[in-house]
């Protein structure tokens, strides 16, 4: 089988977004039982609060660790080219009820185009259910539909995988023929544990999760995502569920990481799920982050990956 010429491709770092502080705090301490109207606010008010203090107050934070992902060396090891490549985009994105501008693309091509996946392969993701608080696993399948509906990208469900999730810090490698066959390795998705991510510790964690996608280019084709992974904090989020509006948490995780996997950033305006400013009761994607999926469904057709 084909294999890509080293000096041909070029491997991009990983671009794992930075989502939502945690609120432990909130979570973990309930002295005495709120009305379920009061206990929902307290929860929305801390979700955001805390939000915006990691973000807003602190923007040097989060360009620092932006910067952990330094550009690697050349990686050639690759799969087979142009595997299960249509000659024609896969879907098409969901007409939009109200256009917006307000959403964010988190890195562009030098001719100014977002990068994105191929709309003309499926997109694969599996789910390491270990860890995942009940109900999880499909509030993971309705997040991907929608981004499905709002991409027009096709993703198919691989089922369980017995992959750890790579640490932040640390690279996942984006072809894994061990594990996955001679193909792209697949969307992972994790509930992580705070002695597998060092981000999500015990106490006083930071991090709801984290997600994103690495790109490769051959030739002159543009920086193409070939995977991502989503990598979800297994305790605060089992913590969540247990709380009022949980699963509302939960989904707004989800469907804010699926849409760092498929390229976008945070977007200023507090009622898009891309802000960083995130609550429970934005927990779909809004006109802003619909338009920009949009955009990100309607690449070209990457044969030469
Ligand atoms: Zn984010």
């Amino acid at each position: 089988m084909l294999r890509r010429p080293a000096s041909k491709l070029r491997r991009s770092r990983p671009i794992l977004g930075l989502v939502m502080a945690a609120v432990m705090i909130g979570f973990a301490a309930a002295p005495t039982p709120l009305s379920p109207q009061a206990a929902q606010a307290e929860a929305n008010a801390l979700f955001s609060a805390q939000e915006t203090a990691v973000y807003a107050a602190s923007p040097a934070a989060a360009v620092a660790a932006r910067a952990v992902f330094a550009p690697r060396k050349s990686y050639p090891i690759a799969p087979a080219m142009g595997l299960v490549e249509h000659d024609h985009p896969l879907g098409v994105p969901a007409p939009l009820a109200s256009p917006s501008t307000s959403f964010a693309f988190r890195r562009t091509n030098a001719d100014g185009t977002p990068v994105r996946y191929d709309p003309c392969r499926p997109i694969h993701y599996v789910t390491r259910a270990a860890n995942e608080p009940e109900g999880g696993a499909q509030i993971i399948k309705d997040a991907v539909t929608a981004l499905s509906h709002a991409t027009g990208l096709m993703f198919i469900d691989d089922g369980a995988t017995t992959e750890a999730p790579t640490r932040r810090a640390a690279v996942r490698p984006d072809f894994q023929p061990e594990l996955y066959g001679d193909r792209w390795a697949p969307v992972l998705i994790t509930w992580a544990t705070s002695a597998e991510e060092p981000e999500f510790p015990e106490i006083n964690a930071s991090h709801y999760a984290f997600g994103g996608s690495e790109s490769r280019a051959s030739g002159n084709s543009p920086q193409v995502y070939v995977t991502g992974s989503v990598e979800l904090n297994a305790k605060i989020l089992n913590d969540a569920m247990a709380k009022p509006h949980g699963a509302e948490i939960v989904q707004a995780v989800l469907g804010h990481e699926l849409g760092h996997v498929v390229g976008l950033d945070h977007d200023n305006n507090e009622g898009q799920l891309m802000n960083w400013q995130v609550s429970w009761k934005i927990h779909d994607y809004q006109p802003g982050d619909l338009a920009g999926l949009a955009i990100l469904g309607q690449g070209k057709c990457v044969p030469t990956l």
